[in-house]
């Protein structure tokens, strides 16, 4: 007999005793489960920065966690530990699922307390095979009057959105390149991807950045532009490009070089997504918050500090910029 996962856009049809590409979710007599539902694996206070998240309540910390899981296979991961170990796939030692500390949502939300952040950020390996435990612990935590915030491939079925989107406050959705990239690198694809990013970046009251690690040799500056186009059109206003280093399956490539990814940074300006960043970079330049219309800085940055002049606080705290009045996107 077999049943079928929601979760993500796989919609994995899984034999009884069996378990789905990502190798979490397992067919037993009570239906499909996550088998490392509440074994968590990493619990950190670090800067919403650091996600990267620029335009949801910049210079604030989170509490970021994570289980064991993803459905992609990407050769470039940079969290292969946590993302790939439960994967049939993976070439290292496999580990199992029980590894982990057993977290209830409850407990998981008390100890976001105790460090005295009000932001949860699901994270590090991918959330949407696991999303029956961040759902628990999003509703306890918008109960508790706090924020949550999900670093994403995007993949997610539809069902996965009607139940991710009311909960879940601030997205970084990473777009790592045209189908045939995602065919090729991730064993993925790129439509669930872009299906997402329009249905969220239509709600009101949501943060939506996307992310794209820029691989010099793979991506070209082409590549980038075509990029750009599609997320413009899906509506996404923060465009993060990160600099490649060596990885996991693809730690003998170069690394991507400053000079290169300057050139996908004004590539990616081209298609007019009002901000763009540059990540993994030295480049202080493009790592400033300026106004889309008069260009005056608003958020200036080094390293995960950031920091706001004393006169633009209150209007960015209505989210306005303090020279010509323009919107500022985010939450502040
Ligand atoms: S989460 Fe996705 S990959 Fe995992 S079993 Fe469900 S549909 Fe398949």
């Amino acid at each position: 007999m077999t049943a079928t996962c929601d979760f993500c856009w796989r919609y994995c049809s899984i034999e009884s005793g069996e378990r789905g590409f990502c190798g979490i979710r397992e067919h037993r007599a009570e239906g499909i489960i996550t088998i490392n539902y509440g074994k968590l694996l990493a619990a950190s206070v670090e800067p919403l920065e650091k996600k990267p998240l620029y335009h949801f309540r910049p210079g604030t910390k989170t509490l970021s966690v994570a289980l064991f899981g993803c459905n992609y296979r990407c050769g470039f991961c940079q969290n292969h530990d946590l993302s790939q170990k439960t994967s049939p796939m993976y070439p290292g030692p496999w580990k199992d699922y029980d590894e982990g500390l057993d977290t209830s949502p409850l407990q998981l939300v008390n100890r976001m307390k105790e460090c005295k952040v009000s932001t949860m950020t699901y994270t590090y390996s991918e959330p949407v095979v696991w999303q029956d435990y961040m759902l628990d612990t999003a509703k306890l935590v918008k109960e508790a009057g706090g924020y949550n915030c999900m670093i994403t491939n995007g993949s997610f079925s539809s069902a996965a959105r009607e139940r991710i989107f009311p909960l879940i406050d601030g997205f970084n959705i990473d777009v790592k390149g045209d189908e045939e990239f995602y065919r090729t690198y991730c064993k993925a694809s790129l439509r669930p991807v872009l299906e997402t990013l329009e249905a969220v970046c239509d709600l009101p009251g949501k943060v939506v950045e996307a992310t794209t690690l820029v691989i010099e040799g793979i991506h070209d500056i082409d590549d980038i532009q075509w990029l750009g186009h599609r997320l413009k059109d899906a509506g996404v206003s923060v465009w993060h490009l990160s600099r490649f280093f060596p990885h996991y399956n693809m730690d003998n490539r170069a690394p991507t070089t400053e000079r290169f990814l300057s050139q996908a940074i004004e590539a990616a300006e081209s298609c007019g997504i009002p901000y763009v960043y540059a990540g993994n970079s030295g480049n202080e330049h493009y790592a400033k918050t300026r106004c889309p219309n008069c260009r005056t800085e608003i958020i200036s940055r080094r390293g995960y500090y950031v920091h706001v002049e004393e006169e633009l606080y209150e209007h960015l705290l209505l989210g306005k910029c303090t020279e010509c009045g323009e919107s500022i996107y985010g939450f502040f």
